[in-house]
C-alpha cells in the first residue's frame, strides 16, 4: 500500500477493522491449562526493540492469525507444523523448565503470536517464579493480562507482509494499558517506511505514556552470509532515508536485528 504523508490521518482512519477472534486461531487454543510450546531456550541476548542487548530466556508458543509473506517462524505458525513441533505444557511445567536453564531474569514470550492464548496463569506463575516478562505480538489482540507484564512489544505488520490491512487501531489503542510499550515496525521498502511512520504518528497522537518507537530493517531469506549482507545494505538505506527525511520524528530509533547480525537465521539462540 503506497501512501502519501499528506494522507496520513485519512489512511489510518480507513484501515479496515481486523477480524479479531479468527476461528483458525482456535486450532491452537490451549488444551485445558496447557500451552503449545514450540521452543524454550536461553539465556540469549534479545536482538531488537526496547529490549535489544538484554539477556533473556525465550518461550515460543505456536499459532498466529497472520501469514506474513516473509515470516521466518512458520514452524510456529502453520497448523500442521505447530502440531508436529509443539509440546503441550502447563504454566507450572513451563516455569520449571525455564528454572532448569542457566539463570536469566527476563523471559520473552514470542511466537507465532503468544497473545492469541490466555496467558494469565502463565504470567502469574512466571512472576511468582521471580521472572520479569516481555511479550512480542503483532497487535491482533489486546488481553487484560498483558497489562501485568513488564514490557509489551507490538509490531504491526507493514504492506510488504501482505497483512497491513489487518491492522485495527481500535485494538492498538488499548495497548496504552501496557506498563511499558515498544512499538516496532519492520521495514523492507519505501511503502513500509511510509506506513510505519503513519502508525507511529497514530500512536503518538494518542498521548500514551511509556512508549518507545523502533524501525528495524527487514530480514530476507537466504544463507547466513546473504541474510547478514542484505540486512547491512537495508540498514544503510534506512539510515540514509531517515537522516534525509525532515519529517522523521526524533522519537523513533532505527536499529537492526542484532541477533541476525550475530547468528543469521539460526534457531534457538
Ligand atoms: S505475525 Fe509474526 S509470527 Fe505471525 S505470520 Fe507474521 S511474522 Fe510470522
Amino acid at each position: 500500500m503506497a501512501v502519501s504523508r499528506n494522507g496520513l490521518a485519512s489512511v489510518c482512519n480507513t484501515l479496515p477493522p481486523m477480524k479479531s477472534g479468527d476461528s483458525k486461531g482456535r486450532l491452537w487454543m490451549p488444551e485445558g491449562r496447557k500451552l503449545p510450546v514450540i521452543e524454550c531456550f536461553g539465556p540469549t541476548i534479545q536482538g531488537e526493540g526496547l529490549m535489544a542487548g538484554q539477556k533473556t530466556h525465550f518461550l515460543r508458543l505456536g499459532g498466529c492469525g497472520y501469514r506474513c509473506s516473509w515470516c521466518d517462524t512458520l514452524y510456529a505458525v502453520l497448523p500442521e507444523q505447530v502440531k508436529a513441533n509443539r509440546t503441550m505444557m502447563t504454566p507450572e511445567e513451563i516455569v520449571r523448565q525455564l528454572g532448569a536453564l542457566p539463570p536469566a531474569k527476563w523471559v520473552t514470550l514470542t511466537g507465532g503470536d503468544p497473545a492469541m492464548h490466555d496467558l494469565s496463569e502463565l504470567a502469574s506463575a512466571l512472576t511468582e517464579g521471580g521472572f520479569k516478562i516481555c511479550i512480542e505480538t503483532q497487535g491482533q489482540f489486546w488481553k487484560t493480562w498483558m497489562s501485568r507484564l513488564n514490557v509489551v512489544t507490538v509490531s504491526p505488520k507493514p504492506p510488504s507482509s501482505g497483512m497491513a490491512d489487518k491492522t485495527d487501531f481500535s485494538v492498538l489503542n488499548r495497548y496504552g494499558f501496557a506498563q511499558e510499550l515498544c512499538v516496532k515496525i519492520v521495514v523492507f521498502d519505501d511503502d513500509d517506511y511510509e506506513w510505519g511512520n503513519l502508525v507511529f504518528r497514530r500512536f503518538m497522537a494518542t498521548g500514551m505514556k511509556n512508549v518507545s518507537y523502533y524501525m528495524t530493517p527487514g530480514t530476507s531469506q537466504g544463507s547466513n552470509e546473504q541474510i547478514q549482507h542484505r540486512v547491512e545494505l537495508r540498514l544503510k538505506w534506512l539510515f540514509e532515508k531517515a537522516a534525509r527525511d525532515p519529517d522523521f520524528d526524533d522519537r523513533i530509533k532505527i536499529i537492526p536485528q542484532l541477533h541476525v547480525l550475530a547468528w543469521g537465521d539460526r534457531k534457538g539462540v
